[in-house]
């Protein structure tokens, strides 16, 4: 059994000190209103989370006391709209919340962007999108179901994508379908990697609607939520991978599950036009692994200062190979930071052919740079570093995962952005 250490009170944080945030409220213009959500993330990852982080890790367990906590401090609301008692963050206050969240714990963080995008696509991204007024009154009102749910009842969402074929990738549509029946569907079909699994109230599952004698076209993918607890509903499979131990992303099995129309997150056509005009919808992967790329820059500098608990108070840092590393650390984490800054504040519908190239390289630099800074971080800590006992193992293996995450792994970034760099839509060589 998994024994999960008492949460530390804020008070004993004081102690130690409450780190620096990732990104200086001054220094990159954010709002006090902004600082004070993301301090709130920051101070629950650091304070509570860091501390449990090992536990779950090492058990493959999800993180459940996490997510109370969460609920209690307001964050699982955090993109919902104030006038439904959420804090109403846009995109750019959750991303770097999100980072400062995965610091501390890569699986939490991991799968609260998961839940949080039910809000987010749902919420200030469908807002963006065309809907005839009788859609939008009727999303709304949908919606607000949803956001009740989270708020009073502290209900997770999880977003099943994956499939194993080429639909997460974009090429295809979904193969898991919903056939329409009277009052709502009827959803067959399979959901790999699924995040949250047998841990989230709903799963956000992409499905393709498909009538009868009709073929299924991504034009026509529905983003529904299903309660968990609904009869035909599954989760199969172990769960024991290198690294986001703590997500329990298993397999779902969907059996003849009904569905009803008002279990909508978005209406009919809004998935695949968020997916044509709003990219950086795909890019809310990304904030977990600029976290992760701090903790792995915040650990060797503590390590070669002799302060990291646990560890000989030796010093490293007076030697030059030392002090070299440290700097090229640096300057890859203000590399990563910048360009990612960048692509998660021009986050918008309509992007510019450059602001999308941008978010591709954002997604890239954030998902191979992670893992590079963990490696470099090992390679100069030394051996004592990577024992079980410290963070930087768990933040070399969370690291890993994070150019694997379809639709935009870094494979797929970089073939993008050659593709569109060389050719204008349309173009050819033929
Ligand atoms: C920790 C973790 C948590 C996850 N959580 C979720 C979740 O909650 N929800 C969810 O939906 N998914 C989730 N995933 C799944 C993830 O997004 C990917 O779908 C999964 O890693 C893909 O694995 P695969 O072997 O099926 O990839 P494949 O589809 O077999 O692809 C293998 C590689 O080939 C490349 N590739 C794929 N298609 C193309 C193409 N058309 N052209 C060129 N190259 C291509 C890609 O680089 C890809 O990495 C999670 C994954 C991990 C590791």
């Amino acid at each position: 059994m998994m024994t999960v250490q008492a949460s530390k009170s804020v008070a004993a944080v004081d102690k130690i000190g409450l780190d620096a945030p990732i990104f200086d409220p001054i220094a990159f213009r954010l709002s006090d209103e902004q600082a004070g959500i993301i301090a709130r993330a920051r101070e629950l990852g650091q304070s509570v989370f860091a501390g449990r982080a090992a536990a779950y890790d090492r058990e493959a367990k999800f993180p459940t006391e996490n997510y109370r906590d969460l609920h209690r401090s307001g964050l699982l609301g955090i993109a919902i709209p104030k006038k439904h008692g959420g804090f109403g963050a846009d995109y750019q206050t959750y991303a770097l919340a999100a980072a400062e969240i995965g610091r501390y714990c890569g699986a939490t963080a991991l799968t609260w962007n998961m839940h949080v995008c039910s809000t987010l696509w749902s919420g200030p991204l469908a807002d963006d999108l065309e809907m005839d007024a009788a859609t939008r009154a009727e999303h709304e009102r949908r919606r607000a179901v949803h956001y009740k749910r989270i708020i009073e009842e502290g209900a997770v969402y999880s977003q099943p994508f994956s499939e194993g074929g080429a639909a997460a990738a974009g090429g295809v549509a979904f193969g898991t379908e919903a056939k329409p029946v009277p009052g709502g569907w009827l959803v067959n079909g399979k959901k790999i990697f699924a995040s949250l699994a047998g841990h989230a109230d709903y799963y956000g599952v992409l499905c393709t609607e498909v009538a009868e004698g009709e073929k299924a076209s991504r034009r026509n993918t529905l983003y529904l939520a299903i309660p968990a607890k609904t009869d035909g509903v599954s989760v199969v499979g172990d769960w024991d991978p290198l690294g986001m131990r703590g997500t329990v992303s298993r397999t779902l099995l969907f059996k003849d599950v009904f569905v009803p129309e008002d279990a909508a997150l978005m209406p009919r056509g809004v998935y695949f036009q968020a997916a044509m005009r709003w990219p950086h919808m795909f890019l809310t992967l990304s904030p977990t692994y600029i976290g992760l790329a701090q903790a792995a820059y915040d650990f060797t500098v503590r390590y070669l200062r002799g302060e990291v608990p646990g560890t000989p108070p030796v010093k490293r840092r007076m030697y030059p190979t030392k002090q070299i590393a440290v700097a090229q650390m640096q300057i890859k984490l203000e590399q990563i930071k910048a360009i990612w800054f960048q692509a998660v504040t021009e986050a918008r519908a309509n992007p510019g052919k450059e602001q999308v190239l941008r978010a591709y390289a954002a997604q890239y630099s954030a998902m191979e740079g992670a893992n590079e800074l963990a490696t470099l971080a090992i390679r100069t800590c030394g051996g004592q570093s990577m024992l079980k006992s410290l963070p930087l193992e768990r933040i070399y293996r969370d690291s890993r995962c994070g150019s694997l995450m379809l639709p935009w792994t870094a494979e797929l970034c970089l073939d993008r952005i050659g593709r569109e760099a060389l050719y204008e839509t349309g173009e050819s060589d033929d």
